[in-house]
């Protein structure tokens, strides 16, 4: 997919530190039609309009951010000139492309509507349109962000695209099409960018780290592929913000999302299925007061609950597949909500108060006699739900104290069993604090496997509610912010 043109300018020398935020973003934009990232559709009709010496005199260019609009008409306003077309892509060598390039070339003229919104501004630009092109064949003006125009202003440019002078192009370029008059678009051959997939970015990703001596995984790589949500532009500057000493890790990568870890993502989701209300209410003001962006979390939890549906489908597993259809339309909506909350953990706790809800039926429903569940479906028909904060009575446990030493007792494996042993303990009604000596010894008891020992014996101790809460002893005491991590 890649020519190898996408590194054209500087493909030996590399200035790794400091590097400034969207510095890679232009270090790597693509430079022929065929380095274009997914936009398959649009590269071969320019491409061929090119060839064919068929330009339309105005392009509308629609689609969200980093999609590659920019990029796109900077390769056609250099195509179009250039003196030495290659299949229909700028040759990027000669005099005009290097003008261009170096943003020389007077009759390439660019403008952003969102810093030029006056009707003035733009008489000036359609002044400049009358004149012939001075250096170049054609005169191009690439505007972006075209929707910012004053309606005179659109008027204005209106007048210019209705008798395009002969040698002048317009590439207009949007990310909100709906805002732009019609009499504009109806005069503007248009094309509209899609988001780009995941696998085309991690491709992208990958090839950047290679060049750049990068060391990273391909997991953690869709993972920020996953965050850019299709717009290379972001990829590439979450890429560039987690890259730490020339090493991108799955712990920088989470960190620096404000991502739960997938075990917390996991008992969230238990906790709701088991109709803990309570219970996963806490992890959702835990994860606010931890810095966990709650968006990314639902995000997390939407992910978690697609691989199931997915499984459930293939096991041919109707009933389990609508229960998480079900669920996953409650997190969809919080999803939503979530980006213009008021109260931001809000959506996200209306989201369990529901889904809990939605388990308690599923389950009565299973259990109880037909008639009993039409009386449950009629009383609990009011659809939506109160605000959280009466939320059902979770079920009443006794939480029976406990010390570090039966905790010790209980647990088999000698490594955890040691960090235990310098371990002080803490118990409230509902979470257990554990206070290790060290980072490491922290780390140690969050490894996976000794998690799960860790949480079986709590558990097998304290009840099947417990949360656990890990923090790190320093020499001064306990800093509450040293609570690095939930889980249990
Ligand atoms: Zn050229």
């Amino acid at each position: 997919m890649f020519a190898l043109t996408l590194f054209p300018l500087q493909p030996t020398t590399y200035n790794l530190q400091p590097m400034s935020r969207l510095a890679l973003y232009r270090k790597y934009r693509p430079m022929t039609f065929d380095s274009l990232v997914g936009q398959d559709h649009i590269r071969n009709i320019l491409k061929n309009a090119v060839q064919q010496n068929k330009i339309s005199h105005a392009y509308l260019f629609s689609g969200p951010r980093g999609t590659g609009k920019t990029s796109t008409a900077r390769i056609l306003a250099r195509a179009v000139n250039c003196e030495n077309l290659q299949k229909g892509s700028p040759c990027n060598k000669c005099e005009i492309c290097k003008a261009a390039l170096e943003e020389s070339l007077t009759d390439l003229i660019e403008m952003d509507a969102a810093s030029h919104t006056g009707v003035d501004n733009v008489r000036d630009l359609i002044d400049k349109a009358q004149f012939s092109p001075t250096r170049a064949q054609r005169k191009i003006y690439i505007i972006d962000e075209i929707h910012m125009l004053s309606k005179p202003a659109f008027n204005a440019l209106l007048k210019t695209l209705e008798e395009p002078p002969e040698n002048t192009y317009f590439i207009l370029a949007t990310t909100q099409p709906h805002k732009i008059l019609d009499t504009i678009i109806s005069r503007c051959q248009r094309f509209d960018f899609h988001r780009i997939g995941l696998e085309p970015i991690v491709d992208v990703l990958k090839k950047v780290a290679k060049e750049e001596g990068i060391k990273t995984d391909e997991e953690a790589l869709k993972i920020i592929a996953h965050n850019a949500k299709g717009s290379l532009r972001d990829a590439l500057s979450i890429f560039e913000q987690i890259t730490y000493k020339n090493e991108i890790t799955m712990d920088g990568v989470k960190q620096n999302l404000g991502m739960a870890s997938s075990n917390v993502v996991k008992q969230f989701i238990d906790a709701v299925r088991g109709n803990r209300v309570t219970e996963a209410l806490t992890y959702v003001s835990d994860l606010l007061a931890e810095g966990i962006d709650l968006g990314q979390f639902t995000n997390e939890v939407l992910l978690f609950l697609r691989v199931e549906m997915l499984e459930a489908v293939e096991q041919d597993n109707k009933q389990d597949a609508k229960n998480l259809v079900d669920l996953i339309n409650v997190f969809l909506e919080a999803n939503t909500g979530l980006k213009d909350a008021v109260i931001s953990q809000l959506p996200l706790e209306m989201a369990v108060v529901k889904a809990c809800r939605k388990a308690t039926l599923e389950s009565e429903k299973s259990e109880e006699s037909s008639e009993e569940k039409k009386e449950i479906e009629e009383s609990e028909k009011p659809e939506t739900p109160k605000v959280p904060e009466t939320p059902e009575t979770p079920k009443k446990k006794d939480h029976k104290k406990f010390t570090i030493e039966s905790l010790v007792d209980s647990i088999e494996k000698a490594s955890v069993r040691t960090i235990l042993k310098n371990a002080t303990l803490t118990q409230d009604k509902k979470s257990v604090g554990i206070r290790v000596s060290s980072d490491f010894a922290r780390e140690q008891l969050e490894m996976a496997e000794n998690n799960q020992i860790l949480i079986t014996g709590v558990r097998s101790l304290f009840g099947e509610e417990a949360k656990i809460k890990i923090s790190v002893e320093k020499q001064k005491g306990v800093n509450e912010d040293d609570v690095n991590k939930i889980f249990g």
